[in-house]
């Protein structure tokens, strides 16, 4: 079956957060849709008691469009450490802990890794492979679903390095970059290749036939 496309001009971004909405308008560029969140409808925000990227982004993209009345497009992301088993994954922005604190993410994943490899000394010839998954749903209010994922390949180095972006940026280089993590790189040029930029082009091919403003 074709997938469902968006034909509307009202759309709402599944998050509380202005940054996200933001990186979306920049993504949708110059288009006549009028985009708002989740928030500004005044929905809370859904628990995300999911165990995985599509049973999370689900509950957030029918919550939103369910209780908008609007199609939703919500998006869930996390860092996946192959020497971990894929950790810490859908619990990404649990281990910063309440306080956000992804300096002490970022030591966990270091300490995880240690463990797993034997030590300091195993570090350099060990699996520090990596990638960002990020996983885009667009939801209608009547529960229709069409999703796609983003992957963005690269290995987790130490000392974690730069002071661009968010999150684990400073210990994750990607693959397209020999030197690089993604907190070295201007915005625009980790946004030319992330994992959310992967997932929204292709969001954007199946769902979206928007014409220029
Ligand atoms: P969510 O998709 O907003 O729930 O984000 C999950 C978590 O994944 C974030 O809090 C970050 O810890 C991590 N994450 C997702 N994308 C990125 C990224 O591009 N850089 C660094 N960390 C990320």
């Amino acid at each position: 079956m074709s997938p469902r496309l968006f034909t509307g001009d009202r759309l709402v971004i599944a998050t509380h957060n202005r940054g996200k909405l933001a990186e979306f308008k920049q993504l949708f560029g110059m288009t006549p849709l009028q985009l708002t969140t989740a928030g500004d409808h005044g929905l809370a925000s859904p628990d995300e008691t999911g165990t995985t990227f599509l049973e999370n982004v689900t509950i957030k993209a029918l919550y939103a469009a369910k209780g908008t009345g609007l199609p939703a497009l919500a998006d869930d992301s996390g860092l996946c450490v192959d020497v971990l088993d894929g950790a810490p994954g859908v619990y990404s922005a649990d281990w910063a802990e309440e306080a956000r604190d992804f300096s002490l993410a970022i030591d966990k994943v270091r300490a995880a890794m240690l463990d797993k490899l034997g030590g300091a000394d195993a570090w350099a010839a060990g699996n520090r492979r990596a990638h960002f998954i990020s996983v885009i749903m667009l939801a209608w209010p009547d529960g229709h679903t069409e999703w796609v994922e983003g992957r963005a390949p690269g290995q987790i180095v130490w000392p974690p390095r730069g002071t661009t972006g968010h999150g684990y940026d400073p210990i994750f280089k990607p693959d397209e970059d020999s030197v690089r993590t993604y907190a070295e790189m201007a915005e625009v040029e980790k946004n030319a290749i992330s994992h959310r930029a992967r997932a929204f082009a292709a969001i954007r091919e199946k769902c979206f036939k928007l014409k220029a403003a």
